[in-house]
Order: structure tokens, then C-alpha cells, then sequence
């Protein structure tokens, strides 16, 4: 069975359900009093399409999860969400109008706040969380170092109202599961690191093995996971592609810090030497007075 499937999506998720755990969506997740309890997040980049068909799969299993969406599925694909919230699924707001304005706080607190009530229009939203946006230099929730998302409406904020230290996130971004070492954005400070788990199977053997904590927040991407060989073969390649210039965003800064220091250590020792050369000549035109 290929990793990404959603026949593997489905392998996972009974072998979550065979562990003990309850799958929830995030707003449930928030106030459960389960001992194990799994948050099922999915961040709708692209295809939304493909959303609808998790969804369904996850409907057929009985089960609720929550979509959060961008802008342009809010703006364009209304009946897309609407389909999906019928489900039974929570919906949210994937924003990023931070980067989208280019660090114009105030532009991108008016345009959350519009873009969450249209969202509303549609079907009822509680939480947001933030989308990555790893190759724009604004990070979208220092939003919230100047606004509030209470004040905007929205009931949580996931970078905020989650303690990673309870918490354990798990994400796909990347194609990998152990939050790949040059993912920019996509990342928490917590205490578990599973460096060893990269694929499902090895996702799955964890789980087995009773190595994972009681609480797990989930984060899958629909587009990345496919049946069909054409799609599942151009988010293999488009993966490899990101992952490349990630890393190169990543090895290049630490060239240029790196070059950095040279450029400085260099420029210290012209100023010592211009220095000298300024103290002897002024000692030898002394001397020749
Ligand atoms: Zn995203």
C-alpha cells in the first residue's frame, strides 16, 4: 500500500481508533475529558476537492474532524465548505493576511476580520489557525501581537490556545512526520521528538509499540494524500521540489550568517591594521618636523 493514500490515511485512522484513542474534532479535543483523545486538524491548502473526499471517508467511519480554509476557497468555493461542514466536520479559518499584506497589521486584522465573517455566512466557524506561508518574511500570527483574535470573534487561535507541553503535534507537512528538520514554519516547541518516524508504517508501528503520548494533535493535508497514481505522483514530485527550496531557504541563511562573521572578523582586523599604519605615520611625520 503507498504512504500518502488515502487507503493509508484510513489504515491510520483505524489503527488510532485501535489504541484507545478518541478522534475528535480540534474544538472538541479542546474540553474532552478523554484519557487518549486525538485532534484531527486539516489545513485545506489546495484542491479542496480533495477535502470533500476525506471528509466523506471520515463521515463513512462516523467520525468528525475540522477543516480549516484560506481565503480563496472562503471567497470561491463556498459550496465546497458547505458540503463539508454537512458532514458533521467543524470548519475554521486557515489565514495568512499578514503575509498576504506584506506586515500591514492593520490591512490584515480589517481583512481577517471580513474574511472570518464571510466564512461565517457560509457555516459557523469557532477557531483559526495560521497558514504557513514559509517563503513570505511575515509571520502570520504576530498578527496577534497587536489584535486579538477574541476581539475579531474567533473562539481559539491554535498556535495560542494549545499547550504543546500536554500536547504532542504530529504533522505531514513535508511528506514526513517528523516535522522535517527544514520545515520553516510548520513546528512547535514541544517535548517529544520523533526523529525516527518519517513514514505512516513507521507512524503506525509507534502507535503499536505504545510509544506515543495520550493526547495528539494530527495535522493532515488533503491534497498530499491520494489514490490515484497521477496526483499521488505530483505531490511526490512537487514535495521533493519544496523540500529542496526549504532547505535551500534554511542551508542559505546559515551560509549568509556564516559569511556574515567572516565579512566582520575581516573588517576588524583592516580597522586594527589601518590603525597601525595611521599611529606609524603620524610618529614619522613627527620625526621629520
Ligand atoms: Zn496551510
Amino acid at each position: 500500500m503507498r504512504d500518502f493514500s488515502l487507503l493509508k490515511y484510513q489504515l491510520l485512522l483505524e489503527e488510532l481508533l485501535a489504541a484507545g484513542y478518541s478522534l475528535l474534532p480540534v474544538v472538541e479535543f479542546l474540553c474532552t475529558d478523554a484519557k487518549k483523545a486525538v485532534a484531527l486538524r486539516h489545513d485545506v491548502d489546495r484542491h479542496i476537492d480533495q477535502a470533500i473526499t476525506m471528509a466523506r471517508i471520515e463521515h463513512d467511519l462516523r467520525l468528525q474532524t475540522t477543516y480549516y480554509f484560506r481565503k480563496k476557497d472562503i471567497v470561491n468555493n463556498p459550496d465546497a465548505i458547505k458540503e463539508i461542514a454537512a458532514l458533521g466536520h467543524e470548519t475554521g479559518y486557515h489565514y495568512e493576511n499578514l503575509s498576504a499584506h506584506y506586515g500591514d497589521a492593520e490591512a490584515a486584522y480589517s481583512d481577517f476580520c471580513d474574511t472570518l465573517h464571510t466564512l461565517r455566512t457560509i457555516t459557523w466557524a469557532d477557531g483559526v489557525c495560521a497558514h504557513g506561508s514559509p517563503l513570505s518574511k511575515f509571520k502570520n500570527t504576530d498578527l496577534w501581537d497587536r489584535y486579538s483574535y477574541r476581539t475579531a470573534g474567533a473562539a481559539y487561535e491554535l498556535s495560542r490556545d494549545i499547550r504543546y507541553d500536554n500536547v504532542c503535534y504530529l504533522s505531514d507537512t513535508g511528506r514526513r512526520w517528523d516535522c522535517g528538520k527544514f520545515n520553516i514554519r510548520d513546528r512547535v516547541v514541544q517535548p517529544w521528538q520523533y526523529d525516527n518516524i518519517k513514514t505512516t508504517d513507521q507512524l503506525i508501528a509507534a502507535l503499536q509499540e505504545n510509544r506515543l503520548p495520550d493526547k495528539i494533535l494530527l495535522n493532515i493535508h488533503p491534497q498530499r494524500w491520494n489514490d490515484g497514481l497521477g496526483r499521488w505522483m505530483m505531490e511526490l514530485v512537487g514535495q521533493w521540489v519544496k523540500n529542496g527550496v526549504k532547505r535551500g531557504v534554511v542551508v542559505g541563511g546559515c551560509w549568509l550568517w556564516v559569511m556574515g562573521c567572516w565579512l566582520w572578523v575581516i573588517g576588524c582586523w583592516l580597522l586594527v591594521v589601518g590603525c597601525r599604519f595611521w599611529v606609524v605615520g603620524f610618529g614619522l611625520l613627527g620625526k621629520m618636523k
